[in-house]
């Protein structure tokens, strides 16, 4: 089977140095374990964070091991009970076609429920980001203004949608004309074009009654200029900030003014901080997709050989929706 290792810590924008290809032989699984292929996997904005050799809320990828990360997999063989062939479970596992794992290791998904795909989209972690950040932290209220930076992203997508349906007036932010068709037609009210359009002005047209929320994916200079629209007692959900992730120097808004000026409350937060919940948030996102409420896009690129170009295309702004690499070939 092959395996992508982490082959140097990338300085900046990751590149093929980065990644290396390696084959090796795998054993039959020992009692308790269950025998993966691959299917879909994720890549996630945060992976670029754990390249680096710093602290953070978790530890760094070792060198010349494989990458690891979200992923749905098949159930090719099982020597545990809980675990059937056919199965399709999720769980943090190697970039690697085929893989032993020990079943405790990994959950099952309700494949006949939704696209096994969507567990790691619409009902997974970037549909429990935008749950909790925009109904915890950001808490948008009927004809508030909302407004959300990588609006056509994972996250973004679907924290538009829920802010809407709490009566929200919803503005997105993203790099690509196309991208601000699909805004619109998931329900956005206005978006911004931040790569043609003057950011300032565009969020004055935009936000005539200023800003209320803030749910931010994108951090650095963007920022600093939302920021200065904030209207009294404004929430600001800090979810990420792409933009300063290849960037040594993590440049940031200068937030200090912005809130004290506006008595905002801004707030940080890791999906994890809800793990007590998910169970529930999950059902309702479930039911949110079947219902059609929440819609939800996907950029599936095909092969194993890709998934270092669909990780780069995170930065690059390559997908619409959740980008995922099908490796089930
Ligand atoms: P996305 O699907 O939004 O993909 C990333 C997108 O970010 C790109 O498509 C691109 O869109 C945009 N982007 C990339 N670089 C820049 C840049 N320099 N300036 C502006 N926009 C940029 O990813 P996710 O939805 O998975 O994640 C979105 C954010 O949420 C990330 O910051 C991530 O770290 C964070 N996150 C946080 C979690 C938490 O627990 N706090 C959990 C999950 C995600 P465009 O064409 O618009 O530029």
């Amino acid at each position: 089977t092959r395996q992508i290792l982490l082959h140097e810590r990338p300085n900046g924008l990751p590149d093929k140095n980065t990644f290396a290809f390696k084959h090796i032989e795998i054993d039959s699984p020992a009692e308790g374990e269950v025998l993966l292929q691959m299917i879909y996997i994720s890549v996630d904005p945060y992976m670029r964070g754990r390249m680096d050799d710093r602290e953070s809320y978790v530890p760094p990828f070792p060198l010349h091991k494989p990458i690891a990360g979200g992923a749905i997999a098949k159930v090719l063989e099982s020597r545990d009970d809980s675990l059937k062939e056919g199965d399709y479970v999720t769980g943090n596992l190697p970039w690697q076609q085929y893989v032993n794992v020990s079943a405790s290791d990994v959950r099952k998904v309700q494949a006949e429920a939704a696209p096994v795909s969507a567990y790691l989209s619409a009902v997974g972690m970037p549909g429990l980001t935008a749950y909790f950040g925009t109904l915890s932290i950001g808490q948008p209220k009927q004809g508030e203004t909302f407004v959300i930076s990588g609006g056509a992203g994972a996250v973004g997508s679907l924290a538009g949608q829920i802010a809407k349906m709490q009566g929200a007036r919803v503005v997105g932010i993203a790099g690509t004309d196309e991208k601000l068709d699909y805004m619109k037609s998931i329900g956005f009210d206005e978006v911004i074009n931040y790569k043609t359009e003057d950011l300032t002005k565009a969020i004055k047209r935009t936000c005539p009654d200023k800003v209320d929320v803030y749910f931010d994916n994108v951090g650095g200079e963007m920022s600093d200029i939302v920021l200065d629209h904030l209207n009294k007692f404004a929430r600001v959900v800090q979810c990420g900030a792409i933009s300063t992730y290849n960037d040594p120097d993590n440049y940031g808004p200068r937030v200090q003014f912005k809130l004290i000026k506006s008595s905002a409350l801004m707030k940080g937060f890791i999906i994890g901080d809800y793990a007590d919940e998910f169970e529930e948030a999950t059902k309702q996102l479930a039911a949110w997709v079947a219902s059609g409420d929440l819609q939800y896009e996907e950029t599936i690129l095909t092969g194993f050989d890709r998934i270092p170009e669909a990780f780069i295309g995170l930065f690059t702004g390559r997908n619409t929706g959740k980008l995922l690499v099908d490796v089930s070939e």
